[in-house]
């Protein structure tokens, strides 16, 4: 079982609309960041002033997408969705921003994806709100300029490293979404549960929880699963017994880690004795892009307290060892 994106199905991504909230006070957690998006939006809609370009940052499924939709719907304003590989030439761009209304959304998912034509086309757009268009092609060729209405880039990325500088030098805003712990995932799962009519005990719904990586697109995908299991195997409500018996059904790691966490820790303790290794090594020997690693699995894997970073690299803690039901050499075994 692999409930990430890009396995979704399209009654998983249906559900997933279904289950996203709405408005502010829907989305559970990411406080700081919530508390500031607030104010600024309050302050623009005072001001009657399209919102500053938002960039949101984090690994995936931690509410990007649904909190560029919250911030549509609090700024009464309507969105238009897209995303960097999809945007291939200046021209598609220019269709989705001359299309917009005053105030408008457009969000443009993978933003660190773009080609750099595109992107460097989008600058001025950000700008000035201006952007040149081509009229006819051979020798009349001719661009001109023409003016935008005021709009709100709202740009998402797993990997804010692969960002331009100058592309993020254009965002007043930026925030970066962080994995979320295991009671706040509770919060999501019982809300989810109330929306699917799907009878849950606080119980089961931390059982889910605590297995879902910090990640609420996983905690309502496992509740779903789980549901199928508590109404075929049980009586039809999630309790902790039934959660336990659906999450270890499907394989779901005892902690929530998925197949590459679990593949990165036992790396570094089976290949280089627990380190410190750098991310360079264990990306190779792992075999996943150096940059996913640092900006996608370490950020939980250190959260969590499988991983440290030290001056000379990572290094695995006990945690890991026992994780994994491995013995742990202790500070001497190095
Ligand atoms: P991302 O764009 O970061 O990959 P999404 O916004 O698509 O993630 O979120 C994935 C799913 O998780 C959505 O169905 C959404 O309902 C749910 N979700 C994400 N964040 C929250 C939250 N803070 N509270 C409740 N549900 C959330």
């Amino acid at each position: 079982l692999d409930p990430n994106a890009s396995h979704l199905t399209p009654t998983d991504r249906d559900i997933e609309r279904v289950l996203r909230p709405q408005a502010f006070e829907d989305f559970t957690g990411q406080e700081k960041v919530m508390e500031n998006l607030k104010i600024f939006v309050q302050a623009a809609k005072l001001r009657g002033e399209a919102l500053d370009h938002v960039l949101l940052h984090g690994p995936p499924g931690l509410g990007k997408t649904t909190l560029s939709h919250i911030i549509a719907n609090e700024m009464a304003t309507g969105i238009k969705v897209t995303s960097g590989p999809v945007l291939d030439k200046p021209g598609d761009l220019a269709g989705l921003l001359t299309g917009l209304d005053t105030g408008d959304i457009l969000f443009i998912d993978e933003i660190h994806r773009l080609s750099p034509l595109v992107e460097e086309y989008l600058y001025s757009a950000m700008e000035d709100f201006k952007i040149d268009i081509m009229l006819e092609t051979g020798p009349n060729a001719r661009s001109v300029q023409i003016s935008l209405n005021p709009f709100t880039l709202v740009g998402a990325t797993t990997r804010s490293g692969l960002l331009t500088a100058p592309l993020r030098a254009r965002f007043g805003i930026n925030a970066r979404l962080a994995y979320y712990d295991a009671k706040l995932l509770t919060t999501i799962v019982l809300r989810s549960s109330e929306i699917l009519k799907t009878p849950i005990s606080d119980e089961g719904a931390y059982e889910i929880a605590r297995r879902s990586r910090g990640t609420p697109r996983i905690a309502n995908a496992l509740l779903r699963r789980t549901r199928d299991f508590a109404q075929i195997k049980g009586n039809g409500t999630i309790d902790t017994e039934i959660a336990r018996y659906a999450l270890n059904a499907l394989n779901v790691d005892e902690h929530g880690l998925d197949e590459m966490d679990n593949k990165i820790l036992s790396t570094i303790i089976d290949k280089f004795k627990g380190g410190p290794v750098g991310l360079k090594t264990i990306a190779t020997a792992v075999g996943e892009d150096e940059g996913t690693i640092e900006e996608v699995y370490e950020p939980f894997l250190i959260q969590e307290g499988y991983i440290m970073r030290t001056s000379r690299g990572r290094e695995v803690t006990e945690a890991a060892y026992k994780h994994l039901k491995k013995n742990y050499p202790g500070q001497t075994g190095k």
